[in-house]
């Protein structure tokens, strides 16, 4: 399938410097920032550089290198943000919405990391 992607969205917007964001972890393919509405004392969005609207459009076209960074930065934010899943106290999600089904608001792929707190089950 095809995928289109919107220049005009609001994360292409503040990729192109267009919006301010307070940034969590920039790569050369990835940009981390806070979420504007946080849903939990840590949210931030990891989204690559390269125009993607979702999961499966980035998966189709992104290069080897392109998604092993994202892969990793996800994992730096946790880390950076003293969210710890590998044992003991604390945790986290990630979660990303494609597509209306999802509600996805804005129309280039990121990955939402929320933790800081208990988040309930997965549909919470
Ligand atoms: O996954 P979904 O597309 O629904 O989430 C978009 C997210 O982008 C929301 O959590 C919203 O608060 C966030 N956002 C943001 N900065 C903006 C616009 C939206 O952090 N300027």
């Amino acid at each position: 399938m095809a995928y289109s992607y919107d220049d005009q969205n609001i994360f292409a917007k503040i990729l192109r410097g267009e919006i301010p964001n307070d940034t969590v972890l920039e790569t050369a393919h990835c940009l981390a920032f806070r979420d504007i509405a946080p849903q939990a004392p840590v949210h931030v969005l990891v989204i690559p550089k390269g125009a993607y609207v979702s999961y499966d459009h980035f998966a189709a076209e992104a290069s080897d290198a392109e998604i092993a960074d994202f892969t990793r930065a996800i994992g730096e934010v946790c880390r950076l943000c003293d969210l710890h899943g590998g044992g003991g106290e604390g945790g986290f999600r990630v979660i990303s919405n494609a597509g209306p089904h999802a509600s996805q608001e804005v129309p280039h792929l990121h990955v939402h990391v929320l933790g800081g707190r208990p988040l309930g089950g997965l549909l919470a």
